[in-house]
């Protein structure tokens, strides 16, 4: 059985004495046990992280970007044993594990080119024989809590721009599905980095509390639950740090009569039910618009019957489990409250059975039409397969249902119109936005963030906001006036 611990200054510590099981969501196994962190166990670790810093930080940012381009290469090798893990404690097909690992790697290529990202800006001659200039500089020990749903992935979305910006780093893994990113934490030390630079603590409550209010966390990037991201933002602001807090979505596609329809049920079928619909750029809400819904339907209805559903492990599968027991259940609750709120189920996914995983928390793509936007099934985030229809009269009608809607981090348009989309493009309350492209995540060079209540705090995750993010900005001004009478000035000083 798996005993995980914290990985603190370079080494696995001894066991806590709170800890929790890990299950194996494809066979519903315990394959062992998690730490969770104490207070004391937290802040030993900032501590350490404290004192990594002063040596850290005066690497220069070569060096800095030096380590990330070994630890990157380690990845790649270990690409394989890293997927597997992901795919045992998270339920997800190895291949979609591979492109998370493959997504959160591109950040650390953008964090290798750090030495360009950190320059900072320079005039010279601001006033007579005085230059002005500024540097970006490292904040101190910064904290990362992230979900289960991409348990590497937005670690990484974290970690490589905070390091290379020259800070430490207490990452808070889910207690979910901790094991990859534990295996990360020693790649980075094999890569080179110094011990203490990046730690992990396994926890809970307890743990994130300790790291929220802390005096020597600096800044807490945040990636969950909107409830749990509201909190956050909240309690560690009250607590002087500086947050981003990435929360829940509920994400709409506009799907036009005049769009290619195979296109976008192909696309369509990957956004809603990939990863079993765990992902918070998953499409959840088909608006389909005029006469659409029926033969989308009838497009739908043949690939959600052929979804191979099993064990992640098995190579040929499409779609693998949902976290937890707990989490079964409650997306099986909405699909019993879609049918009592009156919603068509056209494809009922709760009886589905996989072979020789009776224990496994599986369910099986849900589809529901002539969902209303006063049920639950549309305003919740679900976070399970489950995909629902709306119809609605007109493009007007579609966008005013997604710019009302309390979540907006993804959306899409399926069009064949330039001019409806660039409307849509230009009018939707959403923070990331698709043309013909199901699920819209920004590449690495870009920042990552919803809107309205799916992002709290004013930037967004990796990107240029990124490195906005984990450095502060000092600006300069000097002369050397060699031999030159200088007199006190009782005025604001005014370039001459
Ligand atoms: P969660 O909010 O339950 O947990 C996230 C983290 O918060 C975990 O590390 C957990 O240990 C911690 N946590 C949980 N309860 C806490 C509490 N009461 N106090 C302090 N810390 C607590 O989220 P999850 O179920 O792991 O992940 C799924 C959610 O994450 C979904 O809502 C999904 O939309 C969201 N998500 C959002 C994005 C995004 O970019 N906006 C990306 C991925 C996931």
């Amino acid at each position: 059985m798996l005993t995980m611990t914290h990985y603190v200054n370079g080494e696995h510590t001894a066991a806590s004495t709170r800890s929790q099981e890990i299950f194996e969501p494809a066979t519903g196994e315990c394959r062992g046990q998690v730490s969770l962190a104490s207070r004391d166990e937290v802040s030993a670790a900032i501590a350490i992280a404290k004192s990594a810093f002063d040596t850290w930080s005066q690497v220069t940012p070569l060096n800095r970007a030096r380590v990330l381009f070994k630890f990157k290469a380690l990845v790649e090798q270990h690409m394989d044993e890293l997927a597997r893990l992901i795919t045992l404690e998270h339920g997800k097909v190895l291949d979609d594990a591979r492109g998370e690992l493959i997504r959160g790697l591109e950040v650390v290529e953008f964090a290798c080119g750090i030495p360009h990202l950190l320059k900072g800006e320079h005039t010279e001659q601001v006033g007579g024989g005085v230059d002005a200039w500024s540097v970006n500089q490292a904040l101190g020990v910064v904290a990362g809590i992230a979900p289960f749903n991409f348990p590497v992935m937005v670690p990484m979305w974290m970690f490589p721009i905070a390091i290379a910006c020259g800070n430490t780093f207490i990452m808070k893994p889910s207690e979910k599905d901790p094991s990859a990113v534990m295996r990360i934490a020693e790649l980075l030390t094999e890569a080179g980095l110094p011990a203490g630079v990046f730690n992990v603590v396994n926890g809970d409550k307890e743990a994130v509390d300790t790291l929220l209010s802390h005096e020597d966390i600096q800044a807490v990037s945040f990636v969950g639950s909107t409830p749990i991201a509201e909190y956050i933002y909240s309690t560690a602001s009250k607590h002087g740090k500086r947050v981003q807090a990435l929360g829940g979505a509920k994400n709409h596609m506009l799907l036009m009569p005049d769009a290619d329809l195979d296109q976008a049920v192909s696309a369509l079928m990957g956004a809603a039910y990939g990863s079993a619909g765990e992902r918070c750029m998953a499409i959840s809400v088909v608006l389909a618009v005029g006469d659409v819904g029926d033969k989308l339907v009838d497009k739908l209805l043949p690939q959600i019957q052929q979804l191979k559903v099993g064990n992640g492990l098995t190579p040929e599968m499409e779609m693998g489990p949902l976290i937890s027991r707990q989490h079964l259940a409650k997306v099986t609750e909405f699909v019993d409250a879609g049918i009592q709120e009156g919603a068509t189920l056209v494809v009922d996914g709760r009886q589905l059975t996989v072979a020789d995983h009776q224990q496994g928390y599986f369910l099986g793509a849900c589809l529901f039409d002539n969902v209303t936007p006063e049920m639950r099934i549309y305003r919740e985030e679900i976070f399970g397969p489950v995909l629902s229809i709306v119809r609605v009269k007109d493009y007007a009608s579609a966008l005013a249902l997604i710019n009302q809607h309390e979540f907006g981090n993804g959306t899409a348009i399926f069009t064949q119109s330039g001019e409806a989309a660039r409307h849509f493009c230009h009018h939707v309350q959403v923070g990331m936005v698709g043309v013909n492209v199901p699920i819209p995540v920004p590449m690495a060079f870009h920042s990552f963030g919803g809107w309205k209540r799916s992002l709290f705090g004013p930037l967004h995750m990796h990107g240029p906001d990124g490195v906005r993010f984990y450095t502060k900005r000092k600006a300069i001004t000097a002369r050397w006036p060699v031999g030159k009478q200088t007199q006190a000035e009782f005025v604001m000083p005014t370039m001459k």
